[in-house]
């Protein structure tokens, strides 16, 4: 499932392909994807715009266009984008096409559900709307991270996969920053003291960083990650221990049973 670094990732991709292009058509394959807006609505609002500017909050991608409006694309669990000449086959679990001027198309995939495209005023007011916290990786320092995190109950991964409380991680990555941190994932906040929110805190922030400039290409992630040792019974690659595997509101959630001591 698509998180910051992989949304990041997207970013570039849009950007390179897609971004100040003009959209000279726009083909629905299914709307279940459209959200509050109609097929016919979207294809006209979105005819003839141009893709003028792009940004990231979250797990969200925003898109300007030339005249007021954002269009807002969201991954779930498998989502894409591909861009290829218009002479080539659509891709499969194309769903919404995107005419560029250029000869080229811009296909938002999704082969699964929980993928979906909208248009909103403005991305503030979308984020404000949606309630969201702030982004995880861009839009606070450490003193807000302890103000938003300490002020809430739970477990340390919970709190970190709370949209509302810090926007862009999921279920992988806060697996990865508690497993840098040395955390058990199922710790109560009330139960970390300052000193170990202060790592947890270092250590979301290099992961994040990590992972960018990786592209979100896990095999280029270094090897004391866990990110490639997602696996029940696994040799934990910083301490030697075992990985371990525990159900965790339907997601699989891995940790190292020796170094991420229960405190
Ligand atoms: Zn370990």
């Amino acid at each position: 499932m698509p998180e910051l670094p992989e949304i990041e990732s997207l970013k570039s991709y849009f950007n390179h392909t897609a971004l100040h292009k003009k959209i000279v058509n726009v083909d629905v394959r299914d709307d279940a994807v459209l959200k509050s807006i109609s097929s016919r609505s979207f294809q006209m609002r979105l005819k003839d715009e141009t893709f003028k500017s792009s940004s990231r909050h979250g797990k969200y991608l925003f898109v300007e266009l030339d005249r007021d409006e954002t269009l807002v694309i969201h991954f779930g669990m498998t989502g894409d984008l591909k861009n290829y000449k218009s002479t080539v086959d659509d891709p499969q679990y194309a769903k919404v096409i995107f005419d560029l001027e250029n000869g080229y198309k811009l296909a938002f995939i999704c082969p699964r559900k929980f993928g979906s495209l909208r248009l909103a005023d403005s991305k503030e007011k979308f984020i404000k709307d949606h309630e969201l916290g702030p982004d995880a990786y861009s839009d606070f320092d450490w003193n807000g991270f302890k103000k938003m995190i300490s002020s809430r109950r739970g477990s340390i991964k919970t709190t970190l996969m709370n949209q509302k409380v810090i926007a862009g991680i999921g279920n992988d990555y806060s697996d990865e920053i508690l497993f840098q941190a040395k955390i058990y994932p199922f710790t109560k906040i009330i139960d970390l003291e300052e000193e170990k929110l202060k790592e947890i805190w270092k250590q979301l922030q290099k992961v994040l960083k990590k992972t960018i400039n990786r592209h979100a290409e896990k095999d280029k992630y270094p090897s004391n990650f866990l990110y490639t040792h997602r696996e029940d019974g696994a040799e934990c690659p910083i301490c030697g221990g075992t990985i371990k595997r525990r159900k965790f509101s339907g997601r699989s959630s891995y940790y190292c049973q020796k170094h991420q001591n229960k405190t």
